[in-house]
């Protein structure tokens, strides 16, 4: 099987994250197993019980070698012409859900796998198919947290194969994300003896969404490496569509910044509970999903720049991944296809990137695993 029809078999799964990826996860453990690799398979049930599987595959014994990391998650196709599960070639683009973001860098992965044999590896190369990507990473952490062959294996190095066009990307924004749940009373609301969570929930915002303009005009929280430099704080709420006759009785908003590496988020955190005490809110503060920051000196990059041929680095600002595999890994974000096509209506990928993608992959592994092993 070539890397476009592995391409086209993983985007015939509808694997939307709000949908179970364990079908098109057990089709990536399948490709792998038959490009040689040990697969251990990561599952668990998602906050909705929805359930989820990660794959981990190894190739070559011992510790050490590289990483290379992709989700099979994908982000619902809504609007399209045409079947967004079925890979359709046209103009010379290969067109389908998770073409570029990421089942074709994952096809990509296993591809350059498959290549080389286990006898002539000196170090093991380990391929990560996580879940959850697009919505909070659970996957990766789950991984990150359980994997038995990632943590006995040791690898200090790894590649999140996201589409960069095969740039370098050696840093990227993370997440500082707060979880606000306000409590009222529900009463018809003519009676006056109610209490209306929103009530509680607004003038808390009131007070963010100030936070969030000091923020952006507070140099400590600017990073001219990234567009944009701020940290573009974004407020999602809800109160499940109460009808205006009713006091609202729950009230629930998330608060999402941008964090960037090196920023400390600390006194932020202070003023959040102060003001969740002062209105009555409760507040849970994430800071799982940290910056991508790695050195561009670090092997992984200086590689990377010399397989790829690129002078320069890149940043970008979307997260991935690396927000976790970065705690224990230096990581680069290299793979094929254009971020520019990830997310929209007739996603699609170049036939030509796939091939560059398989070929890029196998120079990486050949440099950790076998000419030079870390
Ligand atoms: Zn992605």
């Amino acid at each position: 099987m070539n890397v476009v029809e592995m391409t086209g078999e993983f985007v015939s799964y509808n694997s939307a994250s709000q949908f179970t990826n364990v079908p098109v996860s057990k089709a990536i453990a399948k490709r792998m197993r038959e490009a040689g690799l040990k697969v251990e398979t990561l599952s668990y049930n998602d906050a909705n019980g929805v359930p989820k599987m990660s794959v981990v595959g190894k190739k070559g014994k011992g510790t050490g070698g590289i990483a290379l990391m992709g989700h099979s998650d994908v982000v619902p196709a809504e609007g399209w012409a045409w079947d967004p599960f079925k890979l359709t070639r046209k103009n010379g683009r290969l067109y389908g859900r998770g073409s570029a973001d990421m089942k074709g860098s994952v096809a990509c992965m296993i591809d350059a796998a498959s290549r080389l044999s286990a006898r002539d590896l000196k170090q093991p190369i380990y391929v990560v198919a996580t879940s959850d990507e697009e919505i909070n990473c659970g996957g990766a952490d789950y991984v990150h947290r359980h994997s038995r062959t990632l943590k006995e294996g040791k690898v200090r190095f790894g590649i999140i194969g996201e589409p960069t066009l095969l740039n370098v990307v050696v840093a990227h924004k993370g997440s500082y994300k707060v979880s606000v749940t306000a409590r009222g009373k529900a009463t018809h609301s003519s009676t006056g003896r109610g209490m209306n969570a929103n009530h509680k929930m607004v003038p808390f915002l009131n007070e963010i969404i100030d936070i969030g303009k000091k923020l952006d005009k507070d140099p400590k929280f600017l990073d001219k490496r990234f567009t944009p430099p701020n940290c573009t704080m974004n407020i999602v709420m809800g109160d499940g569509n109460t009808a205006a006759n009713i006091t609202a009785p729950l009230s629930s908003a998330t608060i999402n910044c941008r964090a960037m590496p090196g920023q400390n988020w600390s006194s932020i955190t202070k003023r959040i509970r102060a003001l969740a005490k002062r209105h009555d809110v409760s507040v849970k503060i994430w800071d799982g999903l940290r910056p991508l920051d790695t050195p561009v000196d670090s092997r992984v990059v200086q590689e990377a720049l010399s397989v790829t041929g690129k002078r320069t680095t890149k940043t970008v600002s979307y997260g991935t991944d690396g927000m976790v595999f970065g705690k224990t890994m230096e990581c680069v974000v290299l793979g094929p296809g254009d971020i520019k096509q990830a997310h929209t209506i007739d996603e699609w990928i170049l036939p030509e990137q796939l091939k560059k993608g398989v070929d890029v992959f196998g120079q990486m592994i050949a440099r950790f695993c076998i000419e030079d092993p870390a």
